[in-house]
């Protein structure tokens, strides 16, 4: 697991908490869950903190969207897409709006989730 550090409120990682004074940390999973994926303030680096249902839309978005640097985009799919996956399929949650955003990238999401529910294969792996 990532750790990550707060200094002059900004998430930083570990490598650049330590050319600083006073860094605040370490906080585990980079950070903690958040809406959005967390890269560190100073040197970019992806901090591979878990999402909420809301970070799971955002991300899907973005990668629909495919504005900004492509190998970020890259990073958060590889990171986020089968494990929000597995996360809807034992989810009681409403997330209707997640499985909309997702459903641009893999579609669709539900048929999807049903199938593995019935197969007890998780499609997005492989
Ligand atoms: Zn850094």
């Amino acid at each position: 697991m990532t750790n990550a550090y707060v200094y002059d409120a900004a998430l930083i990682c570990e490598d650049c908490a330590q050319t600083v004074q006073g860094a605040d940390g370490p906080y585990g999973d980079g950070g903690g869950e958040a809406d959005c994926p967390q890269h560190c303030d100073m040197c970019g680096t992806f901090l591979d903190n878990p999402l909420t249902w809301d970070g799971y839309a955002y991300v899907a978005d973005a990668i629909a969207d495919g504005h900004g640097n492509p190998d970020v985009l890259a990073l958060w799919r590889a990171r986020y897409l089968s494990e929000c996956t597995a996360r809807l399929v034992t989810t009681a949650d409403d997330i209707d709006g997640v499985c909309h955003a997702w459903s641009h990238i893999r579609a669709p999401m539900r048929t999807s989730v049903a199938q593995h529910a019935t197969q007890g294969s998780n499609p997005y792996e492989r």
